[in-house]
């Protein structure tokens, strides 16, 4: 081991920063927030930099370095581009038995500054020994989204009940065994999820004993549209812990396998028309499941709240005091339009945007046509294919015109995109033209023609259009 990993503590003691340019203003924000003070020397001073010293009640020279300047401090840092005033502090520094960093030259340091994962009062410091500090950044980056972001409360929560904890537990391995049930079950995904009064609830009661039998939960988790590299941090956190899951005909393949590998997976439904289980079904299997104790994932398609019913399972779950909660995911609309290259508002075309369902009950349907015609919003209509033919007609109808550009959107964010661009008149029967595979989602505004200058995802799968 080439370095030894410290953690310094820097409250209130001065660090010497010697420089003033862009390096030095990072090396002193970082510092400042470990709770340094402040030395700055250099004779020229990046106005942000002063800015910092001066709100930090820390100390400003403008001048060049001079021997002694060292003196005082606990720490030294140089961030300038002159080679020979580096050595000159590197040299002053190691003499005096200081802790010296330069920032880039690893043979003038006997500290470096790690790549700094900051959960506190949880630090996760990665270093390459000044190597290649860009692989120490890029194993930083893993990190960062492998660990969730409240997880130094964790620890906020360990800090207040620590000395309850020690009392109720003499022996240090049933202290241990309490504390790991603490952090991987209920109380520390209450905490993860934002409900730390729970969290601090449960534990008052695990502490008092009354342990109940294991409780379960549910997660109600949007999926995304499709590509996988659209879940959420917390979405993928919860597929890998939860015990069973219940799926829907919209979640792709590609984000089921990465649900934990043990986990039971249920397919609920549903395809157009076809409902594989009734709602009030899925319901209560959640309520069922989640009784037994289970952690159970309900993964949804794109958002749960938008056209995902998502409302009515969490009110039976609410009513029968099953704990939930509830992870937005990226809507279609949004994947869609994102991959699609169009963009859903636009300054010149577009103040708003509707999402409306298409899912017509008979060929006579009843959405507010009249509301839709204004110019400046954008339509999104989701379970449109089917209606396609009678929205384009209504909407010419009640007088929007007949070359609005509108697009029809397959399997958005998937290598199976396909998108048909047209206009209220044209889109129909291009679409009648091709095998359309579903899921689709049409768009209906001056926007879609903004698809020709920025369409940028490829897909597998050719485009179709037809000039208006
Ligand atoms: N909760 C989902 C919508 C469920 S309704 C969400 O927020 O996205 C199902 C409809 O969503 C489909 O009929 C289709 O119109 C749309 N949809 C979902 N994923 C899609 C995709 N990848 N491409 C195109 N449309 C999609």
């Amino acid at each position: 081991m080439e370095f030894l990993p410290l953690f310094h503590s820097l409250d209130g003691r001065q660090v010497l920063v010697v420089g003033g340019g862009d390096i030095a203003l990072r090396k002193a924000r970082l510092l400042n927030e470990a709770g340094a003070c402040l030395k700055v020397v250099a004779p020229h001073v990046h106005p942000s930099l002063r800015e910092l010293i001066e709100k930090s009640g820390g100390r400003l020279e403008e001048r060049k370095y001079t021997a002694g300047d060292c003196a005082g401090c606990v720490l030294i840092v140089a961030a300038t581009d002159i080679e020979s005033v580096n050595i000159q502090v590197s040299q002053e520094a190691k003499m005096l038995g200081l802790p010296v960093n330069v920032v880039d030259s690893p043979a003038l340091c006997t500290v470096i500054f790690p790549a700094i994962i900051d959960r506190s009062p949880l630090i996760i410091a990665v270093s390459s020994g000044g190597d290649a500090p860009v692989l120490a950044r890029l194993v930083r980056a893993k990190l960062e989204s492998w660990i969730p972001a409240a997880y130094g409360q964790l620890a906020g929560l360990a800090k207040k009940f620590r000395s309850q904890v020690k009392r109720r537990f003499d022996d240090v391995q049933a202290r241990r065994v309490f504390w790991e049930e603490v952090f991987q079950g209920e109380i520390g995904e209450k905490v993860l999820s934002g409900q730390a009064l729970q969290a601090e609830h449960l534990l008052t009661k695990k502490l008092e004993g009354e342990v109940s039998a294991v409780r379960g939960e549910v997660y109600l988790v949007g999926a995304g549209p499709g590509d996988p590299d659209l879940l959420t941090f917390r979405a993928l956190r919860l597929m890998q812990q939860a015990d069973v899951v219940l799926y829907d005909r919209l979640v792709a393949p590609a984000i089921l396998d990465m649900c934990r590998r043990d986990a039971d997976r249920i397919y609920v439904g549903k395809k157009r028309s076809e409902h594989v289980v009734p709602q009030d079904q899925i319901n209560q299997l959640l309520v069922d499941l989640a009784r037994q104790g289970k952690r159970v994932l309900r993964l949804k398609g794109g958002d749960p709240f938008i056209f995902g019913r998502g409302g009515e399972e969490i009110e039976e779950l609410a009513a029968q005091g099953i704990a939930f909660q509830v992870v937005p995911g990226i809507t279609a609309a949004s994947g869609c339009a994102a991959y699609a290259g169009i963009p859903l508002t636009h300054r010149d075309y577009a103040q708003s945007v509707r999402f409306i369902t298409g899912h017509l009950k008979d060929d006579t349907c009843d959405l507010p046509w009249q509301d839709l015609t204004a110019l400046g919003q954008t339509l999104v209509f989701y379970m449109g294919l089917v209606g396609l033919p009678i929205i384009c007609e209504q909407l010419i109808r009640h007088g929007r015109a007949a070359d609005t550009p509108a697009a029809l959107i397959q399997q958005g964010t998937t290598a199976q995109q396909r998108v048909f661009t047209g206009t209220l008149k044209t889109l129909p029967q291009l679409v009648a033209l091709h095998e359309v595979h579903a899921p689709t989602l049409i768009v209906v505004g001056e926007v879609v023609t903004l698809r020709e200058k920025l369409a940028w995802f490829e897909g597998g799968q050719p485009a179709f259009n037809l000039d208006r």
